[in-house]
């Protein structure tokens, strides 16, 4: 056998894989490789003259063994291959390549004639087989053929491998994609998820497919998902961003658990067709669609408009969403034919609570009052802040008023028990106003307003209850109006006087000191009493201007009652604690003082406790150039308000009123009246003047006398009385028994700061 090849060697071989498996890349621009295996040296020449001004690489074998080892060497796209050789069979060499795996096409070229030969090439997988002698053409042809298909057949698992990667990338795209993927057919049952459905929502692709979506979507969102999920249009009117919310598979993995931890999804949803050519339309074959996940952002949005809806301090619902609520509260009553009851809720005494123990116990009270009130409703009422410590109640779909009365009752008795911010404990009470759709009100406004009416009504009448609304009620809120609009009047005309009270020292039966007091000649009503119209005036901030006319009036009148022998007798005046507030009180009081040349120490002011409290230096400051100036001060219904004693001793105090309320209590002369005496006790210990108010009966004066106060003021010695009538009872005074001008001014009454 000859292995020498007739032939030059063959041309270098572009790189090939280890692997002979592997098919040939047949670029266009490579030139295919094929081996040539005859034992016949004339008839491999003859071949590869034939073959050789082809664009192929050859390479020959002249025995068995020779092709085998060129076959493990080399990648071949053809093999010419003589079946009968001198080392083995032809077959026996496709056996070997078969085995290996070499996947190399093989044209069987024999002389044999036996049809046995022919098929078992073709058996062993030979591409086409020729009868020797072949004709050129039929060679050439058959070879081209060969490589041809071989060609295709590369050509094709490119193209193959090609779109298997294609859909491997969109598939990774798709499930990678942070939006949940589907598609729907018509009739809403999933036909595609992406994995990320799985991550998001824990369900299993499997779990999905074939199920209707709405096994998925939160059942108050299955209308709205009704809409979306059947999305058949395919333009820009089809669904965008419809927000749904969607159930998650509970984790931990007990099946079929659904935990309603709900997602919500912003949702794309598009119609699918199929271009239908014949028929010229589009047929709807289901939906595709984007989900997604906008839970953190929702949640974010849910702060904000919670926060936006809401009362910080209580977490109850604000006046903005009260409004809303009870809107669509008077929407369901006007469609049911119903009743609905609203109330306005104001504390009693809480700003008393929030100047004494300041903000944050103020806060505190607030908070405590809002649970307990929100722990006497229904589900469906609300309970809203509306500012302060006014709270509004919407109660809908009232059966009966008598129902809302209830409510109301509860929530007074729920305030009854004492509150304790940290160790101070607290009474409050509340008023509340009643109004009830459509009788009092058929509008939100209407409704508060009116609720709002009957609240003042029952602060008013004295606090802690309740009142529906009533017609009549607007009258005594117009007649508030009036009264404000009557009281500026009242200034400018004049209209305004002063009366004073007289205070007694009981020992000597003299008059000593007197009280000035307001009074309102109203044109209509009469003479009205300070407790009548200044609380509105403190309201409406007409006190300012009153106090200043009351210090001008009560300078004059003194100028007369002095001229009239009263030199002697002090002069009390009522210092409201607006005006205190204001930071020109001290220069006003001094300017008055000197304008009409009126002595310092014929003055006391009154102030209350509270004042002491509410700015405390302030207060001091202006206090100690007041006594600077010779002004002294009494502390008026002392006992009835907040102060404690460690307040009270930096304060530049002189006198202690003690409160009509404590008088009023005195019914027997040989009782034991504990707070009398405390406060008296109190005052002798810090050394201070003392006077008692309210006084009315023979008793009260003489159970005070026996206990020590000897100053007394009340309607068993002097009602308030016109500056006519005072300088009467003043001359009358001194006719009986003349003073030596000024001299009886109490001296001893010097300004002290009191030791706690
Ligand atoms: P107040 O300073 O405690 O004045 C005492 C109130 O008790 C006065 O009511 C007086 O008329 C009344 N009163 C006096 N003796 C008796 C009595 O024996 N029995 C009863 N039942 N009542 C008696 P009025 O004049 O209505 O004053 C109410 C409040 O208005 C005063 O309380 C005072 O805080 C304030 N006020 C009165 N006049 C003025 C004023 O000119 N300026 C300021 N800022 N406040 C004033
Ligand atoms: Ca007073
Ligand atoms: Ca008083």
């Amino acid at each position: 056998m000859s292995t020498t090849p007739p032939i030059p060697a063959s041309p270098p071989h572009p790189p090939t894989i280890a692997d002979a498996g592997h098919p040939l890349p047949l670029c266009p621009d490579y030139s295919p490789r094929l081996l040539l295996v005859d034992d016949e040296p004339r008839l491999l020449s003859s071949l590869y003259e034939l073959l050789r001004d082809r664009d192929y690489q050859l390479v020959t074998a002249t025995c068995g063994s020779e092709a085998l080892a060129q076959l493990n060497r080399l990648q071949f796209d053809l093999v010419l291959l003589d079946l009968r050789l001198p080392d083995m069979s032809g077959h026996e060499i496709m056996d070997f390549m078969n085995a290996r795996g070499i996947g190399s096409d093989v044209i069987v070229m024999s002389g044999d004639v036996g049809i046995e030969a022919a098929i078992g090439a073709l058996k062993r997988g030979a591409y086409d087989y020729l009868r020797k002698p072949y004709s050129r053409e039929e060679l050439l042809k058959t070879v081209e053929n060969a490589l041809q298909k071989r060609r295709l057949a590369v050509d094709n698992e490119r193209i193959a491998s090609r779109l298997e990667n294609s859909e491997k990338m969109y598939r990774y795209l798709v499930d990678s994609s942070p939006d949940i993927i589907y598609t729907l057919n018509h009739e809403g049952h999933f036909t595609f998820v992406n994995d990320r459905a799985y991550q998001l929502l824990g369900y299993t692709r499997e779990e999905l497919l074939g199920k209707h979506y709405s096994i998925l979507v939160h059942d108050e969102d299955l209308e709205r998902a009704r809409y979306v999920f059947n999305e058949r249009r395919v333009d820009e009117r089809a669904s965008r961003n419809v927000e749904l919310r969607l159930k998650c598979k509970g984790g931990g993995g007990a099946e079929r658990t659904f935990n309603n931890t709900l997602m919500t999804i912003s949702l794309n949803a598009i119609g699918m067709h199929l271009p239908d050519h014949e028929v010229k339309r589009h047929e709807f074959f289901g939906t595709y669609g984007v989900a997604r996940d906008i839970t953190d952002r929702k949640r974010a949005e849910e702060v904000i408009s919670y926060q936006a809806y809401h009362d910080i301090l209580t977490d109850l619902p604000n006046r903005m969403l009260f409004k809303d609520r009870l809107g669509l509260a008077v929407i369901q009553a006007k469609r049911k034919l119903t009743e609905l009851a609203v109330m306005f809720v104001d504390l009693d005494r809480f700003k008393l609570v929030n100047d004494t123990l300041g903000h944050v116990k103020g806060d505190e009270l607030l908070q405590q009052a809002a649970l307990r009130l929100k722990d006497c409703l229904r589900k469906g009422d609300t309970l809203a802040r509306q500012g302060g410590d006014e709270f509004t109640i919407v109660l809908p779909e009232l059966r009966d008023r008598a129902d809302a009365k209830a409510i109301a009752e509860k929530f007074l008795e729920s305030l009854q028990k004492p509150f304790d911010l940290d160790g101070h404990l607290v009474h409050i009470s509340a008023s509340i106003g009643i109004a009830i759709y459509p009788s009092d009100g058929e509008t939100i406004d209407e409704l508060l307003r009116h609720a709002d009416i009957a609240m003042y009504q029952v602060k008013a009448l004295g606090k802690n209850g309740h009142s529906f609304y009533h017609n009549s009620m607007l009258d005594v809120s117009h007649q508030k109006i009036a009264l404000e609009q009557a009281l500026r009047k009242a200034l400018e005309q004049n209209e305004l006087e002063m009366y004073y009270q007289p205070q007694v020292d009981v020992v000597t039966g003299r008059i000593i000191g007197a009280e000035g007091l307001m009074r309102w000649n109203h044109p209509q009503r009469g003479l009205l009493s300070a407790g009548e119209f200044l609380p509105f005036a403190e309201e409406n901030g007409l006190m300012l201007p009153i106090s200043d006319w009351m210090l001008g009036a009560l300078c004059r009148d003194l100028l007369l009652w002095n001229a009239a022998g009263g030199e002697a007798i002090r002069l009390s005046l009522n210092l409201s604690p607006q005006y205190l507030d204001r930071g020109d009180f001290f220069e006003k009081m001094r300017g008055a003082l000197t304008r009409y040349g009126i002595s310092p120490a014929q003055i006391e002011v009154e102030i209350t406790e509270n004042i002491c409290i509410r700015n405390p230096q302030y207060a001091i400051e202006q206090l100690n150039k007041l006594c600077q100036l010779g002004v002294s001060v009494a502390i008026d219904d002392f006992g009835t308000g907040y102060s404690s004693l460690s307040y009270l001793h930096r304060f530049p105090i002189h006198t202690i009123k003690i409160d009509q309320s404590f008088v009023k209590e005195i019914h027997d002369e040989n009782g034991h009246y504990p707070v009398i005496l405390a406060i008296i006790s109190i005052a002798r210990g810090l050394g201070l003047h003392l006077v008692a108010e309210g006084v009315e009966t023979e008793i009260q004066e003489r159970y005070l006398e026996a206990n020590g106060c000897t100053t007394m003021q009340g309607y068993l010695y002097h009602r308030p009385i016109c500056l006519h009538s005072f300088i009467s009872v003043l001359q009358a005074q001194n006719k009986l028994a003349p003073l030596p001008g000024g001299a009886a001014l109490d001296a001893a009454v010097a300004p002290m700061a009191i030791q706690a």
